[in-house]
């Protein structure tokens, strides 16, 4: 359920209702803009008579909310979110880009990678340390020593970091070492990893499951954010259907979809989408084109001997060329790069 309240309503008058809400049962989330005041309600509204809210004169309207998310609603906060990110942010008018190989292999393959994409135009580094590997016979990332490689190239280049979280128990080394925490597709629906990130105050880069609706992905925000960490970047990387010519089929409907539900930032990664190197140049023109925030794009110096998807990563060349084709098409919808 929302309250929306008269716009200047005095602070005695606002609190009063709040209380009122809180006496219930219920908690109250509340989204203040330029033109609107508003109380996302969350618990359990069966008791709340929206009557007696309406016939409160600051009272503008009641609405209900059908979906099951909350937070994560554009109802509960109808203006884009913006996620900080040191002296960085995410969505809004930003177009970002995050990139780099899929997994750091040495201190001089991140280094240089992470070199080279920054003379490019990405304001964020990617590279996993901790890789879900369907096969336990594969490479199954450096671990902490690729964390620590991670930060010598933050250091060296000034680029934030993204690398992925896959169990707990590292929840607290990652808060310290990690700029933002990726939860891959294989973990979207790992609910108490999701309620152990929530608990940080991290950004939160969360990839939609392989086989997850929107509304899913969605409820995987909405668990990140119920225990109180709203800062959550969605991310589009390719659902299953039955095609198999690429890796998975780029969903770019849920662009727009999840634009119009949610107010989260979303970014495409073409890379695991595809799974295919030569289409990762169209599908993030085509991303950007739907609106995305940003995009996650896989870059390696010699992909033929990657450790991991060398198949799908474009090398710094062909990383530079893309983006400043995106740069030049970022000035014809508004947004900043
Ligand atoms: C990755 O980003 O390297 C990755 C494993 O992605 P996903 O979780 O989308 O498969
Ligand atoms: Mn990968």
């Amino acid at each position: 359920m929302i309250i929306v309240l008269e716009p200047k309503t005095e602070e005695n008058e606002i609190k009063k209702i709040k209380e009122r809400v809180e006496n219930m049962g219920c908690e109250v989330h509340e989204v203040k803009g330029k033109y609107y005041h508003i109380f996302g309600i969350i618990g359990d509204t069966s008791n709340i008579d929206p009557k007696s809210f309406e016939a409160n004169r600051h009272v503008q309207k009641i609405m209900h909310v059908q979906e099951p998310y909350k937070k994560a609603n554009r109802l509960f906060k109808p203006e884009d979110s913006v996620i900080s990110v040191d002296n960085r942010t995410i969505g809004g008018d930003k177009f970002t880009i995050i990139a780099g190989p899929c997994s750091v292999e040495d201190e001089d393959q991140i280094v240089n990678i992470a070199k080279e994409i920054k003379e490019g135009g990405a304001t964020f580094l990617r590279g996993g340390a901790f890789k879900p590997r369907t096969s336990p016979y594969s490479f199954q990332g450096l671990k902490q020593e690729g964390l620590e490689l991670l930060k010598i190239a933050r250091e060296k280049t000034g680029l934030p970091i993204v690398t992925e979280l896959m169990s707990p128990h590292l929840i607290e080394k990652f808060v310290e070492d990690v700029d933002v925490i990726q939860i891959g597709a294989r973990n979207m629906q790992n609910f108490d990893l999701l309620k152990e990130v929530g608990k940080t105050d991290k950004p939160i880069l969360l990839k939609r499951g392989m086989s997850a609706t929107i509304e899913e992905l969605l409820m995987a925000a909405e668990y990140v954010m119920s225990e109180g960490n709203e800062k959550v970047i969605l991310c589009e990387r390719g659902i299953r259907t039955f095609e198999k010519y690429t890796r998975n089929t780029l969903d770019l409907s849920a662009i727009p979809a999840i634009k119009k539900l949610s107010h989260l930032p979303v970014i495409v990664d073409p890379s695991h989408a595809a799974g295919l190197w030569w289409m990762v140049e169209p599908l993030s023109k085509a991303a950007m084109a739907v609106g995305a925030d940003g995009l996650i794009i896989e870059v390696h110096n010699d992909p033929k001997n990657a450790k991991c998807d060398g198949q799908q990563s474009i090398t710094p060349e062909r990383f530079k060329s893309l983006a400043n084709t995106l740069k030049e098409m970022s000035k014809l919808i508004n947004k900043e790069m």
